[in-house]
C-alpha cells in the first residue's frame, strides 16, 4: 500500500508490530523451554500471557479504525528471534544460557518499546485518543516486562556461571559492580517504572 501521509504511515506501524507480537507467539514458548531460572520461566510465561492481549488489542485497534486485520512482515524481529534462537544452539550451559535469554528478551522488549512509543505519540497527534490509550496499556507492559528481565538478571544470575571459578572476596567486588552498571544502563534505557522502582 503506497505511504503518502502519516496516517498512513502510522496503519504501516501498526501492521509491522502486529506482526511483530504474532511473532512472539511462537518465539517466547521456545524460550521459556530453554530457561533453567524458575522466576526467568514464569516471567517468559506471564509475558506469553500478556503477549496474547497485546495481538487482541491491536486487533481492537484496527477494528476502532475500520482497517482490516493484516499484517506487515517485520524483519527487524525476525531477526532479534533469530539472534535468540542460534544463541540457544550455541550456549549449553544453562546458567549462561539463561543471561542469553535476558539478554536477548531485554532486546526484544527494547524494540517493542520503541514501536510502541511512537505508535502513542502518534496515535495522539493524529487524534485517535482512545487508540492511544490502548496502546499506551501495551507500551507499559513491556516496560514493565523490560524491567522484571532486568530484576531476574540482578537478583538471580551468578555472573560466574560456566567459568568454574572459586569465588573469593576480589571476584565479589567485581560482582557488584557489574551488578551496578547493569542496573545504571538499564535505569537509562527509558522505563519510567525502574526510576520509581
Ligand atoms: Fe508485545
Ligand atoms: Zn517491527
Ligand atoms: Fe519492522
Ligand atoms: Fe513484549
Amino acid at each position: 500500500m503506497p505511504v503518502n501521509t502519516v496516517q498512513d504511515l502510522f496503519v504501516e506501524e501498526l501492521r509491522d508490530i502486529y506482526h511483530a507480537e504474532k511473532q512472539l507467539l511462537k518465539a517466547l514458548p521456545r524460550m521459556s523451554k530453554a530457561a533453567a531460572n524458575g522466576e526467568l520461566k514464569q516471567a517468559i510465561d506471564s509475558h506469553l500471557e500478556e503477549t496474547r492481549g497485546q495481538v487482541e488489542r491491536l486487533e481492537q485497534v484496527f477494528e476502532m479504525l475500520d482497517l482490516g486485520k493484516r499484517s506487515k512482515r517485520c524483519e527487524a524481529m525476525e531477526g532479534l528471534i533469530e539472534e535468540a534462537r542460534s544463541m540457544m544452539e550455541e550456549v549449553k550451559a544453562p546458567e549462561v544460557l539463561d543471561v542469553g535469554l535476558i539478554v536477548g528478551g531485554q532486546k526484544i522488549e527494547h524494540y517493542e518499546i520503541a514501536g510502541y512509543g511512537s505508535l502513542v505519540a502518534l496515535a495522539n497527534q493524529l487524534g485517535h485518543a482512545e487508540v492511544a490509550g490502548l496502546l499506551q496499556e501495551t507500551l507499559e507492559e513491556e516496560k514493565a516486562a523490560d524491567q522484571k528481565l532486568n530484576d531476574i538478571a540482578l537478583s538471580a544470575v551468578n555472573p560466574q556461571a560456566g567459568s568454574g571459578a572459586e569465588m573469593d572476596e576480589e571476584m565479589e567486588e567485581g560482582d557488584e559492580e557489574a551488578g551496578a552498571s547493569k542496573s545504571k544502563s538499564s535505569r537509562s534505557s527509558g522505563s519510567r517504572r525502574s526510576k520509581a522502582a
